[in-house]
Protein backbone atom coordinates (compact mmCIF):
# COMPACT_ATOMS: atom_id res chain seq x y z
CA UNK A 1 0.00 0.00 0.00
CA UNK A 2 1.09 3.51 -0.69
CA UNK A 3 2.08 5.53 1.84
CA UNK A 4 0.61 9.19 2.97
CA UNK A 5 3.06 11.00 1.50
CA UNK A 6 3.13 8.85 -1.79
CA UNK A 7 -0.39 9.96 -2.36
CA UNK A 8 0.24 13.64 -1.64
CA UNK A 9 3.10 13.30 -4.04
CA UNK A 10 1.25 12.13 -6.89
CA UNK A 11 -1.91 14.45 -6.01
CA UNK A 12 -3.85 11.69 -5.21
CA UNK A 13 -4.37 13.27 -1.44
CA UNK A 14 -4.27 17.13 -0.60
CA UNK A 15 -0.98 19.23 0.00
CA UNK A 16 -0.13 22.38 0.66
CA UNK A 17 2.56 22.24 -2.40
CA UNK A 18 6.01 24.08 -2.32
CA UNK A 19 7.45 22.72 -5.26
CA UNK A 20 8.29 19.55 -7.24
CA UNK A 21 10.97 18.18 -9.52
CA UNK A 22 11.04 15.09 -11.60
CA UNK A 23 12.15 13.07 -8.51
CA UNK A 24 10.87 15.23 -5.54
CA UNK A 25 8.24 17.08 -3.70
CA UNK A 26 7.98 19.61 -1.02
CA UNK A 27 4.84 20.80 0.72
CA UNK A 28 4.05 21.83 4.27
CA UNK A 29 3.90 20.19 7.13
CA UNK A 30 0.15 20.23 8.41
CA UNK A 31 1.00 20.38 11.78
CA UNK A 32 4.23 22.56 12.24
CA UNK A 33 6.07 23.47 14.63
CA UNK A 34 6.62 26.98 13.47
CA UNK A 35 5.13 28.97 10.12
CA UNK A 36 6.88 27.50 7.15
CA UNK A 37 7.69 24.27 8.27
CA UNK A 38 8.26 22.09 4.97
CA UNK A 39 8.71 18.89 4.45
CA UNK A 40 10.55 17.46 1.82
CA UNK A 41 10.49 14.23 0.45
CA UNK A 42 11.92 11.38 -2.55
CA UNK A 43 9.06 11.02 -4.89
CA UNK A 44 9.88 7.32 -4.67
CA UNK A 45 8.97 5.27 -1.62
CA UNK A 46 12.01 4.74 1.12
CA UNK A 47 11.09 4.74 4.52
CA UNK A 48 14.76 5.27 5.92
CA UNK A 49 16.94 8.67 4.36
CA UNK A 50 20.32 6.39 5.01
CA UNK A 51 18.86 3.97 2.33
CA UNK A 52 17.90 6.02 -0.08
CA UNK A 53 20.47 5.21 -3.27
CA UNK A 54 22.85 7.94 -3.86
CA UNK A 55 21.79 9.87 -6.89
CA UNK A 56 18.18 10.35 -5.76
CA UNK A 57 20.09 11.28 -2.26
CA UNK A 58 21.51 13.58 -4.08
CA UNK A 59 18.28 15.14 -5.54
CA UNK A 60 16.76 15.22 -2.09
CA UNK A 61 19.79 16.97 -0.75
CA UNK A 62 20.34 19.76 -3.54
CA UNK A 63 16.30 20.20 -3.72
CA UNK A 64 15.98 20.96 -0.08
CA UNK A 65 19.16 23.68 -0.05
CA UNK A 66 16.81 24.75 -2.60
CA UNK A 67 13.34 24.87 -1.00
CA UNK A 68 15.19 26.26 2.35
CA UNK A 69 16.36 29.23 0.59
CA UNK A 70 12.97 29.79 -0.68
CA UNK A 71 11.78 29.52 2.93
CA UNK A 72 14.41 32.14 4.45
CA UNK A 73 13.42 34.51 1.36
CA UNK A 74 9.81 34.83 3.17
CA UNK A 75 9.79 33.53 6.82
CA UNK A 76 11.73 35.59 9.43
CA UNK A 77 14.21 33.55 10.91
CA UNK A 78 18.39 33.68 11.80
CA UNK A 79 18.18 30.45 9.24
CA UNK A 80 16.68 27.15 8.28
CA UNK A 81 17.14 23.91 10.81
CA UNK A 82 16.87 20.18 9.11
CA UNK A 83 15.52 17.48 10.96
CA UNK A 84 15.23 13.81 9.98
CA UNK A 85 12.98 12.07 12.41
CA UNK A 86 10.62 9.56 10.25
CA UNK A 87 9.21 7.98 13.74
CA UNK A 88 5.61 8.24 12.20
CA UNK A 89 5.80 8.24 8.64
CA UNK A 90 7.62 5.27 6.89
CA UNK A 91 8.56 7.52 3.82
CA UNK A 92 11.87 9.51 4.05
CA UNK A 93 11.07 12.82 4.88
CA UNK A 94 13.62 16.37 5.78
CA UNK A 95 12.06 18.91 7.88
CA UNK A 96 13.06 22.02 6.77
CA UNK A 97 11.96 24.73 9.93
CA UNK A 98 12.86 28.24 10.19
CA UNK A 99 14.38 29.20 13.68
CA UNK A 100 16.14 31.44 15.71
CA UNK A 101 17.38 29.37 18.11
CA UNK A 102 17.19 25.70 18.95
CA UNK A 103 14.61 25.60 21.03
CA UNK A 104 12.32 26.91 17.59
CA UNK A 105 13.21 22.77 16.64
CA UNK A 106 12.23 21.84 19.33
CA UNK A 107 9.70 18.65 18.10
CA UNK A 108 8.31 18.17 21.56
CA UNK A 109 6.90 21.98 21.30
CA UNK A 110 2.92 22.25 21.01
CA UNK A 111 2.40 22.71 17.33
CA UNK A 112 0.92 25.82 15.56
CA UNK A 113 -2.75 26.13 15.29
CA UNK A 114 -2.65 27.82 11.29
CA UNK A 115 -6.26 28.36 9.94
CA UNK A 116 -6.20 26.99 6.13
CA UNK A 117 -5.68 30.72 4.69
CA UNK A 118 -2.61 30.92 6.50
CA UNK A 119 -1.21 27.90 5.34
CA UNK A 120 -2.42 27.84 2.21
CA UNK A 121 -1.02 31.90 1.74
CA UNK A 122 2.31 30.66 3.27
CA UNK A 123 2.65 27.55 0.73
CA UNK A 124 1.89 29.98 -2.28
CA UNK A 125 4.81 32.65 -1.15
CA UNK A 126 7.05 29.74 -0.46
CA UNK A 127 6.41 28.61 -3.89
CA UNK A 128 6.84 32.17 -5.81
CA UNK A 129 10.03 32.77 -4.03
CA UNK A 130 11.12 28.80 -4.84
CA UNK A 131 10.14 29.78 -8.61
CA UNK A 132 11.97 33.30 -8.33
CA UNK A 133 15.41 31.58 -7.51
P1 LIG B 1 8.16 12.05 11.57
O1 LIG B 1 7.85 10.81 10.75
O2 LIG B 1 8.36 11.73 13.01
O3 LIG B 1 9.28 12.85 10.97
O4 LIG B 1 6.85 12.96 11.54
C1 LIG B 1 6.03 13.04 10.39
C2 LIG B 1 5.67 14.47 10.11
O5 LIG B 1 4.75 14.47 9.02
C3 LIG B 1 4.98 15.21 11.27
O6 LIG B 1 5.64 16.45 11.49
C4 LIG B 1 3.55 15.41 10.77
O7 LIG B 1 2.97 16.62 11.22
C5 LIG B 1 3.73 15.39 9.26
N1 LIG B 1 2.55 14.94 8.54
C6 LIG B 1 1.83 13.81 8.75
N2 LIG B 1 0.82 13.71 7.86
C7 LIG B 1 0.91 14.80 7.07
C8 LIG B 1 0.15 15.28 5.96
N3 LIG B 1 -0.90 14.62 5.48
N4 LIG B 1 0.53 16.45 5.38
C9 LIG B 1 1.59 17.13 5.84
N5 LIG B 1 2.34 16.73 6.88
C10 LIG B 1 2.01 15.59 7.49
Amino acid sequence: MSSIFSKIAKGELPSYKIAETATCFAFLDINPIAEGHVLVIPKKEVDYLFDIEDELYQDLMLFSKNVARAIRTIIPCERIGVAVIGLEVPHAHVHLIPIFNVHDIDFSRPKLSLSEEALKDTSNKISEAFLAL
